[in-house]
């Protein structure tokens, strides 16, 4: 059923375009619209026009003409709100967005809050809750990658997911509960073995979904990548000639500008995010090493660690430099690549002279390149690249990016692990239920069939006006 509330407003489109949208959402949408719009042709008016119809006509205020538009008309309960609403489609200028507001305002509309469509949109069924924040994801994807996973996340692979699993304890919850009422009778509905074989698989299907949130995540804001190393190693340069690249690949896309991708890099769609890269450019005047807590700190954030070496270096002190690091990343999953600069300063056979010497733990490569030369930063890319998508996470279909869902699966297996045990030790039925039932409460909170106002609040809250 399609819930009705008061009719919002608000323009759809950021400014700078030559076209906007301005929306007007809720029953009294087309009336509204059809106060301040004169169809052209003497054709039909909002009012009396099918759903999904694009008019056109003028924008008027008594006898002044305001703007020259197009108008599509959509009927509850087909829209993305679900309720009637008109979406405006006029020239780029702020003065006429603000003007047509003004109207709708005038005529009985109200603003809309952040999200409040896409709350609509929800609170009528057109979406699950996990949809209506991808919505939010995909208006912010800045890389292929990241607007691939919002765009699955928003055609509801994830929630498909979810719910699948929801059922199936549902399912068993209610045999259990079925056993409990039948009280002192000893009868057993639900199979201990198959229900152990459900517990296992949906704990394991959500434990690794809430794996995913480390690459889900990355993806989204950005792989953070340190680069690390001594003074005058080339680290500066490094990051120079990387960014000057994408710089030069960026800036022939028209309307870009360089403070945009200021210390970003987009390789194969994903984006990665260069740690502290002020920190970098001064690192001439400060005395920086593997032991100040400053390069600790950037290892910690990073997801991967660009260590800076150079062709004259001791191969001991390079194994010994690398060691430090894996001591601080050893079992996090960062990944960990060698870089030797200055590959131009000596011969090939110098190289792989060093080459033999370096140790290497597995999982990590190590790479030549001249940072001043360019030589190498191709394949330096592509290192960058396999990092992410080596990670075995990376090609399932469905990752997490959103950290509701994240907190919601741990929740939902710890619930699940309470069960296995209480299955193992046998503890009374009722117990074990109450676990189930809080399982299949947390997977309900990611899709949205149990919410509260603060979840929703919370969500929505981040979303953008007008979306
Ligand atoms: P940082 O202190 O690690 O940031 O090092 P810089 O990037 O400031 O470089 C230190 C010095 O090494 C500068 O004089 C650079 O020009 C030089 N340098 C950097 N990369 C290379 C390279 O690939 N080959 C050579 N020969 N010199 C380099």
């Amino acid at each position: 059923m399609i819930r009705t509330g008061d009719t919002i407003c608000a323009p759809a489109t950021a400014s700078g375009g030559a076209i906007a949208v301005v929306r007007i959402s809720g029953p009294e949408s087309l009336v509204i619209a059809g106060k301040i719009f004169v169809p052209g042709g003497k054709k039909t008016g909002i009012t009396a026009v099918a759903g999904n119809t694009i008019l056109f006509g003028e924008i008027i205020e008594g006898p002044e003409v305001i703007d020259e538009v197009l108008v599509s008309v959509f009927r509850a309960p087909h829209s993305y709100t679900g309720e009637d609403s008109v979406e405006i489609s006029c020239h780029g200028s702020s003065f006429i967005q603000k003007r047509i507001l003004e109207l709708f305002i005038r005529n009985g509309a109200r603003p809309a809050k952040p999200g409040e469509f896409t709350q609509r949109a929800f609170l009528n069924g057109k979406m699950d809750l996990s949809q209506a924040e991808a919505v939010a994801d995909l208006v912010k994807a800045s890389g292929e990658a990241s607007h691939r996973l919002a765009m699955n996340q928003m055609r509801g692979g994830f929630s498909a997911e979810i719910l699948k699993l929801r059922d199936e304890l549902l399912h068993f919850a209610s045999l259990i509960e079925l056993e409990l009422d039948f009280g002192e009778e000893d009868v057993e509905f639900a199979d201990r073995t198959e229900l152990k074989k459900i517990v296992g698989k949906v704990s394991s299907v959500s434990g690794t979904l809430a794996d995913s949130f480390l690459i889900g995540n990355a993806i989204k804001t950005g792989i953070p990548v340190a680069i690390v190393g001594k003074p005058n190693s080339g680290k500066s340069t490094l990051l120079n000639t990387l960014l000057l690249e994408e710089k030069a690949i960026v800036s022939e896309i028209p309307g870009t500008t360089r403070d945009v991708i200021e210390d970003t890099l987009i390789i194969k769609g994903i984006e990665y995010r260069f740690i502290d890269t002020a920190g970098l450019r001064e690192t001439n005047d400060i005395i920086e090493n593997l032991g100040i807590k400053k390069t600790r700190e950037k290892i910690i954030q990073a997801s991967v660690i660009l260590l800076i070496d150079e062709l004259n270096d001791e191969p001991d002190s390079i194994n010994h430099r690398a060691d430090n690091i894996r001591e601080i990343i050893r079992g996090s999953g960062k990944k960990l690549i060698l870089v030797i600069n200055k590959s131009d300063t000596g011969t090939v056979s110098d190289a792989e002279e060093l080459r033999a010497k370096i140790r290497l733990d597995d999982g990590e490569s190590v790479i030549f390149i001249s940072a001043r030369e360019k030589t190498g930063i191709d394949e330096l890319r592509d290192l960058l690249a396999a990092v992410v998508e080596s990670d075995k996470l990376f090609n399932e279909s469905v990752i997490i990016t959103n950290i509701r869902h994240y907190e919601a699966l741990i929740k939902v297996s710890d619930s699940l692990r309470r069960v296995m045990d209480g299955l193992d030790s046998g503890i009374p039925d009722d117990l074990i239920a109450i676990d189930i039932r809080q399982a299949i409460h947390y997977l309900g909170e990611i899709t949205g069939e149990i919410t509260t106002d603060e979840i929703l609040g919370n969500i929505f809250r981040n979303f953008c006006i007008g979306k």
